[in-house]
Parts: C-alpha cells; sequence; structure tokens
C-alpha cells in the first residue's frame, strides 16, 4: 500500500503499530537518515482513512528530512501520526502501546509533541521510553514557543524582503490556529504593534486573542481571504490550492503549519502572482532546533538554541535572494539547499 503512495517516493522505512487491546493504529515514517536519525512529531489525528493518515504522514516525514537540514540539525526526517480522535480516543493505554512501539524502534525514530499530542503525553511517554523529546522530565519542554519565536522572526524577514520596512507597525496579519504556536506568534506580533485578524475551530480561543491582543475575529471559513498584508497559517496543512491561490489578497505567506501548499506547483503560482512565500519548514523549525539540542554532547544551551533561532531570517533571506535571482520559486530553492547540505554529507 505504502509503495503504490506516490508521497512514498524517497523513503527508507515505515513502520506500522497496531495493537486492537490498547486502541492504538500508528504509522512511524522514517524518511531519511543521512544527517542522523530521524526526528519528528507524532500527530494525533481523527484521519478518515487508513491511506488519508498514510499520505499525511509520508508528506510530514519528507518535510522534517527537508527542515532538519536547512536548520543544520545532525538529524534526518521521520514522523509518526496516531489514528485517533485526541479530545475523545487519546487515553493511558493508547499512549503506552505507542511508547512499546517506539522503544522497539531501538532509537532510529525520536519523537516530540506535534497536533494532537501535547507536553504532558510527551512526558507520559518520556516514563515508558527514552525515545522521546520536548519533555519536562530532563528535555528541554514545550517547542512551540521556539517554534512561534522563529516564525515571528522569519515572517518579519519576509515583511523587510519584501517592503524595505524593519518594522510591523499597524501592518495586518491574519492568523489562522490559535494553537500552541499561534496564540505565542499573536502575542510575539501584538508586542511589534502589528494588527490581527484571527481564527479558530475553538470560539474560546478567538475570544482569548481579542482580550489579549485586540485581534479581530475572523471568519474561519475563509480567514485566509482576508484583506490583509501577511497570512500566518498555523492550524493544518494544504490550506493553499488552486481554489484559493488565485483569490487570495495577502502579500506575504508565512506561518507555521506543515505542509500548507496541497501541491508542490503550488508556489510558482504563488510567485506568478507576486506573494511571497516563506517555506513552512524554514520558518518553523525553532522547536525541532530546541528539541535537537537535547541531544548535544555538551548539554543542552538554551542560549545555542536562540542563536540558532536568530538566523532563520539570514536563511530565508538567503532564499528569497536566489529564489529571485533564479527565477525560481521559493521552496525549489529551499529544497535545493537542504538536498546540498544531504548530498555534502553522502559523499564525506
Ligand atoms: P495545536 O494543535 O496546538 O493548534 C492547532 C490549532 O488550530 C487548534 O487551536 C485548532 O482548533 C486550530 N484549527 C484546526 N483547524 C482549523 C481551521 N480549519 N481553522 C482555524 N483553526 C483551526 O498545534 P500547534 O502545535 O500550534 O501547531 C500548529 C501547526 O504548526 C501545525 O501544522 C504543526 O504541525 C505546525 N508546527 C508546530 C510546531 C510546534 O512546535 N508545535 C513546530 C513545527 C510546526
Amino acid at each position: 500500500l505504502a509503495r503504490e503512495n506516490s508521497a512514498y517516493d524517497g523513503h527508507e522505512r515505515l513502520w506500522m503499530g497496531k495493537d486492537t487491546v490498547r486502541g492504538l493504529t500508528a504509522i512511524v515514517a522514517i524518511h531519511d537518515t543521512t544527517l542522523g536519525p530521524a526526528l519528528g512529531g507524532t500527530r494525533i489525528w481523527k484521519y478518515s482513512s487508513f491511506d488519508e493518515a498514510l499520505t499525511d504522514v509520508l508528506r510530514l516525514s519528507r518535510g522534517m528530512t527537508l527542515k532538519n537540514s536547512v536548520c543544520g540539525i545532525p538529524f534526518g526526517g521521520g514522523k509518526a501520526v496516531i489514528i485517533a480522535d485526541s479530545k475523545t480516543e487519546k487515553n493511558a493505554q493508547l499512549l503506552t502501546a505507542y511508547a512499546d512501539m517506539l522503544q522497539a524502534l531501538t532509537g532510529q525514530y525520536i519523537t516530540a509533541e506535534d497536533v494532537g499530542l501535547t507536553l504532558s503525553d510527551a512526558d507520559f511517554l518520556r516514563l515508558r521510553t527514552s525515545n522521546v523529546a520536548g519533555t519536562t522530565i530532563g528535555g528541554s519542554e514545550n517547542p512551540s514557543p521556539f517554534t512561534a519565536l522563529g516564525v515571528f522572526l522569519g515572517l518579519k524577514a519576509a515583511w523587510k524582503f519584501k517592503t524595505g520596512r524593519g518594522d510591523l507597525k499597524d501592518v495586518r496579519v491574519a492568523v489562522q490556529g490559535l494553537g500552541a504556536v499561534g496564540l505565542s506568534l499573536c502575542r510575539h506580533l501584538h508586542q511589534a504593534s502589528a494588527k490581527l485578524v484571527v481564527a479558530d475551530m475553538d470560539q474560546a480561543k478567538c475570544e482569548q486573542a481579542h482580550s489579549e491582543f485586540s485581534a479581530e475575529i475572523g471568519n474561519s471559513a475563509n480567514i485566509l481571504l482576508s484583506d490583509v498584508d501577511i497570512l500566518a497559517p498555523c492550524a493544518l496543512g494544504g490550506v493553499f490550492s488552486a481554489l484559493n491561490i488565485d483569490v487570495l489578497n495577502a502579500q506575504i505567506i508565512a506561518g507555521a503549519a506543515n505542509n500548507q501548499l496541497l501541491t508542490h506547483t503550488g508556489a510558482n503560482r504563488l510567485r506568478d502572482r507576486g506573494i511571497l512565500y516563506a517555506p513552512d519548514y524554514v520558518l518553523n523549525a525553532g522547536g525541532v532546533i530546541n528539541v535537537a539540542a537535547e541531544f548535544d554532547l555538551d548539554g543542552y544551551d538554551r542560549t545555542k538554541v536562540l542563536t540558532m533561532i536568530d538566523g532563520i531570517p539570514a536563511t530565508l533571506t538567503r532564499i528569497f535572494e536566489r529564489a529571485e535571482r533564479e527565477g525560481a520559486a521559493t521552496n525549489d530553492i529551499a529544497e535545493i539547499i537542504a538536498r546540498e547540505r544531504i548530498e555534502a554529507e553522502k559523499s564525506r
């Protein structure tokens, strides 16, 4: 089944974990371990079919290879999904079964938080397996604030590249998704005097953003069509497609969500429309940089983490400049840079 899936291309391994008694169906995809063991979060999501979950994990694990390469950490790319509703089906039994699966993979895959898997879930897993990072148990804790910081710095760099302006005063930003990353991003943007339009399926989160950051509450069905300067998708992937790219009003896309483009070629259409696309995995690497620092031989060093996250704007600007010079889409250039590091490692 996996080999028939077009997203399988280039993957090294795929593991499936099924425990009918404890309610676990999980897929761990290991895309490329040239740079080190596979590192990437676990998503818990109520997929409508096994094939949908498979496609998602394959696309996400490939993205992790590119992300880990571009941000310069010594890890390869992998990702896991658990097919379950995190609100109603996630429980101790399911998580224990998943910990057993991680343990059986003997360190070839290290996981952390993602949509549906929280910091306390990561702690729960950590008590049963060492193959989990981003915990409070001797770990680097919640990666989301680091992701949000990197997204904020990258978003500012994109705005500067596009307009020459170094500040975000009164710049209108639409944030889709007010979860761990989205809300933290809103905080940075509000402190920088940007004007926010927000949407989330959870009305309470919208109210929170309204009261804390004076955010205007948008319509979750069409937040991405808002009349704003910048779109920051921070919910799920696949949000830009032939259905909406031609009618977007923003000049820049810079958000945290993984795999924002439904198809790779969407970036060419964005470029034709003059919309600057900040490749998601370049922008949202702050969290994985923090998680990877746990494995540093000299020990976890927050200052070093913040210095690496400070490098995200420069990496992005290099991508924007090269894309402009070569008349290419920004995501194509990001991928070339990611592959250059992997190829260099292979030929060492
Ligand atoms: P989260 O689960 O904490 O938050 C996601 C939020 O999006 C939730 O509040 C949910 O209600 C909302 N949402 C879902 N569908 C929506 C829709 N159609 N419209 C509006 N809101 C919607 O997740 P998170 O950790 O904040 O991650 C957000 C995105 O960033 C994900 O795509 C994730 O893969 C990516 N990402 C996260 C990190 C991290 O450190 N957490 C790192 C890299 C990438």
